[in-house]
């Protein structure tokens, strides 16, 4: 070869490197994670969680453990004996929606489940039995992350059965009178785009995103529930967070208010000192995000979204989202999966 052929070739080579190196990154990114999840995922061993219900505030075990393929994510009741029927994580059966997704099938009730589901729908874990000896799915940090590290650390098993996707071909709405607004587009994968605003100097005009490739168990996970102080006194008053404490949820304080305000507060939660940061909220904690309460909201859409008892794959665009829009739009894609299922079986 002479010196004149190696120079025309180098280039040559560096640019089909580089164009490999292109193709390879587009199928990584845009291919590869959803090959790892055609199949159904169900987990590697038993877990098992203590805790209080928030609404209820009855102390509840709860083991988390595999399942057979097709099984879905299904809960057992154990207080209520041998007779009383699995609840399946289904939208047919959520009952309320008030702060929290219940199912109720048969008088047999699940509450505040959507935590737990998020964790297994962002962690693509198809199948799983959950067995409460009392009512309520336990809040622990008001997050999915003591779910999220525990069911990562030993990682999934596949199973020899594909997952069954709802494809969508058109797009869904749904509006609700409080302003929210809720949009699922058709797409090749699963992604959602969550903005809040609560007209709040603290929360501000929130943005977070979900996408196939995002890191579930660090970037959303953690996120933890969220209220205002203004709300905190009713919900006491009227018994509606009868397990709530200053752990399991970031307190928004709008405005400044009163150092006593704030001890009568401390002795209410049992707290040595409460105080506002600079930032707006009370000093119990720090915030994990700068967007932490979006990408909370973000879990709970998944959560609700997991009761349509398929994966979809769509773009889900979420404006002040609640269970109840959730749950709402949730039951319409559960219709329309039946519906897809129901035609690809009459033409096969
Ligand atoms: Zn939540």
């Amino acid at each position: 070869m002479t010196k004149s052929n190696w120079n025309v070739g180098w280039p040559r080579f560096l640019a089909g490197l580089f164009l490999i190196c292109v193709i390879f990154c587009i199928f990584v990114k845009y291919y590869n994670h959803d090959y790892m999840y055609t199949n159904q995922h169900t987990l590697k061993g038993k877990y098992e969680f203590e805790g209080k219900g928030l609404h209820t505030g009855k102390k509840v075990h709860m083991m988390v453990e595999p399942a057979p393929k097709n099984f879905g994510i299904q809960f057992k009741r154990s207080d209520l004996g041998e007779s009383a029927p699995l609840v399946e994580a289904c939208v047919d059966y959520v009952s309320a929606t008030a702060r929290g997704t219940t199912l109720d099938k048969q008088g047999v009730t699940v509450l505040t489940l959507e935590h737990l589901m998020g964790a297994l729908y962002g962690m693509h874990i198809d199948n799983a039995l959950i067995t409460l000896d009392a009512p309520e799915v336990p809040i622990l940090d008001g997050s999915a992350k003591p779910y999220a590290d525990a069911f990562s650390k030993d990682g999934l098993v596949e199973q020899n059965a594909p997952r069954k996707y709802l494809v969508l071909d058109r797009k869904v709405v749904c509006r609700n009178e409080k302003g929210s607004e809720m949009v699922v587009l058709p797409d090749d994968h699963f992604s959602i785009d969550v903005m809040i605003d609560y007209n709040s100097k603290v929360v501000g005009c929130q943005y977070a995103r979900f996408e196939t490739d995002t890191d579930f168990v660090k970037e959303i996970a953690p996120c933890r529930t969220f209220v205002f102080l203004h709300e905190l006194e009713p919900l006491f008053k009227y018994n509606l967070i009868k397990g709530g404490d200053l752990d399991n949820a970031l307190v928004i304080v709008e405005n400044p208010v009163p150092q006593e305000e704030l001890d009568r507060l401390a002795g209410i939660f049992n707290v040595k000192r409460l105080e506002r940061v600079p930032e707006g909220y009370l000093s119990h904690t720090s915030l994990r995000f700068q967007n932490e309460c979006a990408r909370h909201k973000l879990l709970d859409v998944l959560g609700d979204f997991s009761l349509v008892g398929y994966p979809i794959k769509g773009k889900v665009i979420a404006y002040k989202s609640g269970h109840s829009i959730n749950t709402t739009i949730a039951r319409e894609l559960r219709t329309l999966a039946q519906k897809q299922f129901r035609r690809r079986w009459m033409e096969q």
